[in-house]
């Protein structure tokens, strides 16, 4: 994407976070850079305007950061993807695979109309667990996933081609 380099240079890789041996892409700086965080919402703007979707599903919690400001620059709804037992309402769930046990993510029932056009938005593609588990909820809620975005993906680990490989498209602004 066009300020991909520039957005890569403002992410801060900490090594051994949360855990020795994992080098955690962390986006705090790219936040407290105004002009980055601008260039970083300009380039989702950018590829989403002209699409008509009708919402943006973005994922807790750091997706928010993005899913926000999105759904209000391109004027439609913003509903929050979140970990189980967040949501208060009538929720359906999609449990996933981690590396040591399992993880869900919810919706609430109510929050798309059927064929409504969706955006999932998160920060960051590692196994790609988390972003196919919101897709695949959003796709049996009766949302029509038009693609899957984020900010960093990380590609030796493969998660961007396992999306694709069930029938998703992904976007990412940096890899
Ligand atoms: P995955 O399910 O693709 O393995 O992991 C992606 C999820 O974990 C995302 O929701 C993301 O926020 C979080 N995550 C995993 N690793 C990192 C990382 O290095 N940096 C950031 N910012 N988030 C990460």
């Amino acid at each position: 994407s066009i300020y991909g380099d520039y957005i890569k240079s403002v992410i801060r890789t900490v090594p051994d976070w949360p855990q020795p041996g994992v080098n955690f892409r962390d986006i705090t700086p790219l936040l407290q850079n105004s002009s980055a965080f601008r260039k970083l919402i300009d380039s989702f703007v950018h590829r989403y305007q002209d699409l008509e979707l009708d919402a943006i599903a973005a994922i807790d919690a750091r997706g928010f950061i993005v899913g926000a400001p999105l759904a209000y620059e391109l004027g439609c709804s913003f509903v929050p993807v979140r970990k189980k037992g967040k949501l208060p309402f009538k929720t359906i769930s999609e449990t996933y695979t981690l590396e040591y046990g399992e993880a869900e993510v919810e919706l609430h029932s109510d929050a798309f109309r059927e064929g409504d056009r969706i955006l999932v938005v998160d920060d960051l593609i590692a196994t790609g667990g988390t972003m196919l588990a919101a897709a695949k909820l959003i796709t049996r809620s009766g949302g029509h996933v038009v693609e899957t975005s984020t900010i960093v993906d990380l590609p030796d680990l493969g998660g961007a081609d396992r999306i694709r490989e069930a029938g998703f498209n992904v976007f990412a602004v940096c890899s």
